[in-house]
């Protein structure tokens, strides 16, 4: 039997909102089920405002133009992370200044940015490494100072809170990921969230193909027409109805991720002499978006993997520091970040998802802890 690293959470319910939709027959952006959705963010999160996209990474590009980023513009962003907390800015050719993780935590260390701001410095993308809150009050604190925006990249970070403010809510922007691989899933799917109100007028506009049509469904202007620069980063009401039924069961999801979070720790916590166990501060909350476990040998790392995949599991390692990339070393400072590389090289990522068992668990424990015993 393989154990697969995903498997995006369904309920049956999701083909019944889109044949709703469909019966409505509004199935492009901005109808009902993306409006729903929308409201239950910004209730439950009490966030500002709202604004479904296509993807998190698009999410990004939202905020990128929303800050008018040009090549005079210097982003500070962590080097473990994924690609997209780059690619916005660096499609606007600003220039990315790499910043190294903490050594307990995955995350952004806060204090190593301060030395890395510049009079050129725009933003500091901040990302919420497998829902584990990044130290804010320090950034926050900086940013007023030196007068920086902050990007959240909460991708990873739905329903996870640092010090009971809901992440995605705390910088001026934050970005959600709903990819399959996430915790709330429609397959591909984002949330940009707005959280500072000088830039929601301009953002609905950037969303909808540089118009004012949402002006003009409020019954704001009687004809809508191109004012500014935008793209399509709405997504169809199919992905939002999907959506919405994930939403539904919010509750269910999270406490189920949580029990396999602690079904894994209690049977990994004996075998410290080999491995480390995620970190969580108690500045922040455990959404349980992943399970991962630090080799202190790097040479454990690869054979382990190898190990779990003779068994038939599928567990991964990543990201590639990307300071360290191909794109990176031409186009952008050489830097050495030795945390960032040591989660490069160590760390292995277990199978997480809603319907993994019990059993199943305490079988990948099994076969990790006899890895060890040889
Ligand atoms: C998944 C992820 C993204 C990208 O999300 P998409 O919705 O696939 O664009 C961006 N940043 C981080 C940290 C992620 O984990």
């Amino acid at each position: 039997m393989t154990i697969k690293f995903n498997k995006p959470f369904a309920d049956g319910k999701e083909l019944k909102y889109i044949s709703e939709a469909i019966e409505h027959g509004h199935l492009s952006g901005n109808g009902p089920y993306t409006k729903r959705c929308q409201a239950f963010f910004e209730e439950r999160y009490n966030f500002n405002k709202c604004l479904l996209t296509t993807s998190c990474t698009d999410a990004l590009e939202m905020t990128a133009l929303l800050l008018n980023i040009n090549p005079n513009d210097e982003i500070i962003i962590p080097s473990y992370t994924f690609v997209s907390s780059a690619l916005a800015f660096v499609r606007q050719g600003a220039k990315i200044v790499f910043c190294d993780s903490r050594s307990d935590h995955p995350g952004l260390d806060e204090n190593l940015i301060e030395s890395h701001i510049t009079s050129k410095t725009k933003a500091i993308v901040v990302v919420h490494y497998a829902g584990v809150a990044v130290n804010m009050d320090k950034i926050v604190n900086l940013a007023e100072r030196y007068n920086i925006f902050i990007i959240e990249d909460a991708a990873q970070a739905i329903d996870s809170y640092y010090n009971a403010k809901p992440l995605g809510g705390i910088g001026h922007f934050g970005c959600f990921s709903f990819h399959e691989t996430k915790n709330i899933q429609c397959g591909e799917g984002g949330l940009l969230v707005i959280n500072d109100e000088k830039f929601v007028k301009r953002s609905e506009i950037i969303w909808e193909k540089g118009t004012n049509r949402a002006d003009f469904f409020r019954g704001e202007v009687n004809k809508y027409g191109w004012v500014d620069i935008g793209s399509s980063f709405l997504p169809s009401e199919i992905n939002a109805a999907f959506l919405w039924s994930q939403l539904e069961k919010i509750d269910e999801i999270q406490e189920k991720r949580k029990k396999i979070w602690y079904w894994y720790w209690d049977r990994l916590k004996s075998i410290n002499d080999f491995i480390d166990l995620p970190y969580i501060p108690e500045y922040s909350t455990n959404n349980a978006h992943m399970f991962y476990i630090l080799c202190k040998k790097t040479d454990d790392r690869d054979e382990l993997l190898q190990y779990l995949k003779k068994k038939k599991i599928k567990a991964v390692f990543h990201y590639l520091s990307l300071h360290s990339s191909s794109f990176a070393k031409k186009n952008f400072m050489k830097v050495n970040l030795p945390n960032s590389d040591y989660y490069m090289e160590r760390l292995i990522r277990l199978p997480f998802y809603f319907d993994l068992s019990e059993k199943e668990v305490d079988n990948i424990c099994k076969i990790i802890r006899q890895y060890f015993k040889k």
